[in-house]
């Protein structure tokens, strides 16, 4: 055990008023747990002190009192002593020298996991801020699934921290508050922690915007003043009824608060006046039943508002919340909300899940918990998938943002999903097979397209097809990160396949092209060449040659010490190689500028010739793809700026491209015969279709050899002067 008795006496001679504030949070321990071993506290404190004793925080205060400060949060929330010990130490390890080891020593193993889950890691190879906050976040949360003990430290440290914001600077506080706004206020929403998310926003609301906040604070005010006479009023009348009746309850009334007003205020773009749960009565009362029985008194006194029922008893929302919501017209005209719950779904409603949390010896939950901690669970799974931070932030974010669609399977199951989820989304959450091989669904019996959006109550039907796969272009519509992730893992894993087969069948014709053998080659020469080019696997060597990140050759000359001479690979053997192995067969004189032998082709949406203007897109799996520069796909890829390569085009006369037009013409005879002699006896005409329609137009599919753009150009030129024709257009296979 470490002890420092001459240095604790200055410290308390110094922070006498520190000393006053231990003295308060022993007396709340004491009257909320009076079991509990307070020497623990005692110790943690005077370590704490100890070790923070030359720090000061910015506002001038000695450091101490920050662990201090949190450690009362939690002891208002009636947490166990480990809780507010580790509360006591949290900041030790990060910003003094001593290590999670001295901690260990002196606390034991649980008050140093606890510790060790709070420490920012400090890794030095992340450069970026958005990295290391999304690492640390992610260690966080790794930690929490074990012990939840660690986030309602985390969030109480974020409460004092926010509560103190004024003395940091102007930079600091906006990150503080963005970072609150976007991940502690929700996490504690989806703990249902409202009271501590209620401050958390408001105050994170307050730096971030303060001019609506004042704004929306001062009409609050002014709505208090009129609101409460009504109010009150009414309160009085509920409660008197509630006792003729015989129902036990207390009736209170709340104005909401700012951010909340705030976000309903932006979500249905309306004003103050319209926020229909603005004022709201609530009656507390002692069981379920009468709380259905206060809802049908409620009832009797004034008429409800239709589709403003809201029954969170029978089906509570996933953080635990439960109550009934009603909305009524007062004798005036004037809505105002009704929420009827138990004494016991008040408290949780407050403070959610830390309302009746007990730590048990293993991290074991209790089944309610466990409930309300199983989104938590399936994001630290999901997030194994993902190999970038910013990946992970991104899926936290989605996953802490509150807003759900409840739908249901044929069979009446609910699947809970975020707000905007589609019908894919919704085949995921049913399990992974289903998603990636649905190809349809049915929405309350209508057949509807896949990136439908799903709205409560929607009885979904997914239609699967063995042997489909999902598309990339479904992450332009899945919302909840558990597609998302899916979707994604799926692409990757066939991409590294296609690449792998690509990679092999490349080395295999380069080995027939130099005239080696390769089935001379053992597994152990593979896996040898593979380590000397820096791959793990010869799977990794397969896929990097298949993705052009190493040439064949020089794989080659690995497995084939002496054989290969110094000459320069021909360059267009190897283009053909690989356009073959790629399927492509058209021919390709894309010249990659300072690359050798990368795979190339180009790209079938554009299909660009001679004379366009052309940019590389290295595309995962597949090589290089080459677009026109005006193609609509480069525009919209634009934000990938790293995978843009530059090409040009390698000047050969006798190259020519293969390209399909489109002709739009009257039905006139001898009209064929003039196209194809505009077109000339030095072009070579490759296919010819005519489709002629009812209303006497005509549809020329033409597929031509082009040497250039010039050539191609002076075609179109001879084309469109022909009588009868009113069009012509080039045309793309996608
Ligand atoms: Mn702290």
């Amino acid at each position: 055990m470490v002890n420092f008795p001459g240095t604790f006496r200055q410290t308390i001679s110094t922070n006498l008023l520190t000393l006053t504030r231990f003295r308060e949070l022993l007396k709340k321990i004491k009257q909320a747990r009076p079991d509990e071993d307070l020497e623990l506290l005692r110790r943690a404190y005077r370590f704490s002190a100890q070790s923070h004793i030359s720090q000061t925080r910015a506002s001038g205060e000695p450091y101490l009192a920050h662990p201090l400060e949190v450690a009362i949060i939690l002891a208002d929330m009636r947490m166990d002593v480990a809780t507010i010990a580790t509360a006591l130490l949290h900041d030790v390890v990060e910003d003094t020298s001593v290590t999670l080891q001295d901690i260990r020593d002196s606390f034991g193993e649980e008050i140093a996991l606890l510790v060790e889950g709070l420490t920012k890691v400090n890794r030095l190879d992340i450069a970026s801020r958005e990295e290391r906050q999304a690492d640390n976040l992610r260690k966080m949360f790794l930690a929490m699934v074990n012990d939840l003990r660690v986030i309602f430290i985390k969030l109480a440290d974020r409460l004092h921290n926010m509560r103190t914001l004024q003395y940091v600077s102007p930079e600091k506080q906006q990150r503080i508050a963005r970072e609150t706004l976007e991940i502690y206020g929700p996490l504690a929403h989806r703990m249902g922690m409202s009271k501590v998310r209620a401050e958390l926003e408001d105050l994170a609301f307050s730096y971030l915007d303060p001019i609506d906040f004042e704004k929306i604070v001062k009409e609050i005010e002014a709505k208090r003043r009129s609101g409460e006479v009504f109010l009150k009023e009414i309160a009085g009348l509920l409660a008197a009824r509630l006792k003729e009746t015989n129902i036990p309850a207390r009736v209170e009334w709340r104005i909401k608060r700012p951010y909340s007003i705030f976000l309903k205020m932006k979500r249905q773009n309306t004003e103050i006046n319209e926020v229909y749960d603005l004022l709201a009565l609530r009656i507390v009362t002692d069981s379920v039943n009468n709380c259905y029985a206060a809802l049908g008194v409620v009832h009797t006194i004034w008429s409800p508002v239709p589709g403003r029922f809201k029954d969170y008893i029978a089906m509570a929302r996933p953080n635990l919340y439960q109550s009934l919501h009603t909305t009524v017209v007062g004798s005036n005209g004037q809505h105002f909300e009704v929420q009827i719950r138990t004494e016991d779904m008040h408290r949780t409603a407050e403070e959610g899940i830390a309302a009746h949390w007990k730590y048990k010896e293993g991290g074991a939950y209790s089944a309610a918990d466990e409930r309300s901690i199983s989104w938590l669970r399936h994001l630290v799974e999901w997030q194994q998938e993902l190999s970038e931070p910013a990946e992970f932030l991104t899926s936290l974010k989605i996953n802490l943002y509150p807003e759900e669609v409840y739908a249901f399977s044929p069979k009446g199951k609910v699947v809970v999903l975020p707000r905007d989820s589609t019908t894919v989304d919704f085949a995921y959450a049913i399990h992974t097979e289903v998603g990636n091989t649905c190809v349809g669904a049915k929405v309350n019996g209508k057949l509807v397209p896949l990136r439908c959006r799903l709205r409560s109550g929607d009885i979904v039907e997914i239609v699967t097809q063995k042997g489909s796969h999902p598309s990339r272009d479904w992450l332009n519509f899945v919302v909840s990160s558990r597609a998302r992730n899916k979707v994604r893992h799926w692409i990757k894993a066939s991409e590294r396949s296609t690449s792998m087969d690509l990679g092999r069948k490349i080395l295999e014709k380069e080995c027939r092209r130099l005239q080696l053998s390769w089935k001379s080659i053992s597994d152990a020469q593979l896996v040898k060449a593979a380590n000397d080019l820096g791959c793990p696997s010869k799977e990794d060597l397969f896929s990097d040659v298949g993705f052009g990140k190493h040439d064949a050759k020089q794989v080659l000359s690995k497995l084939f010490p002496g054989s290969i001479t110094d000459e320069k690979p021909e360059k267009s053997s190897l283009a053909q190689s690989v356009q073959k192995a790629l399927g492509l067969s058209r021919e390709s004189a894309v010249q990659v500028k300072g690359f050798n032998d990368l795979l190339i082709y180009r790209a079938k949406c554009c299909e660009p010739i001679l004379g366009d203007k052309i940019v590389g897109y290295i595309t995962r799996g597949k090589g290089v793809a080459v677009h026109a520069t005006n193609c609509p796909n480069v525009q919209n890829l634009q934000y990938e700026e790293e995978r843009r390569i530059e090409v040009e085009w390698a000047a050969a006369a006798d190259d020519t491209y293969p390209i399909d037009l489109i002709l739009h013409t009257a039905d006139r005879p001898g009209l064929l015969k003039e196209i194809t002699a505009a077109i000339s006896d030095k072009t070579n005409i490759r296919n010819i279709e005519t489709k002629i329609a009812e209303n006497g137009n005509a549809t020329i599919d033409l597929s031509l050899d082009i040497q250039d753009k010039k050539h191609l150009d002076r075609l179109i030129f001879a084309m469109r002067k022909i009588n009868g024709v009113r069009s012509v257009e080039r045309s793309f296979k996608d």
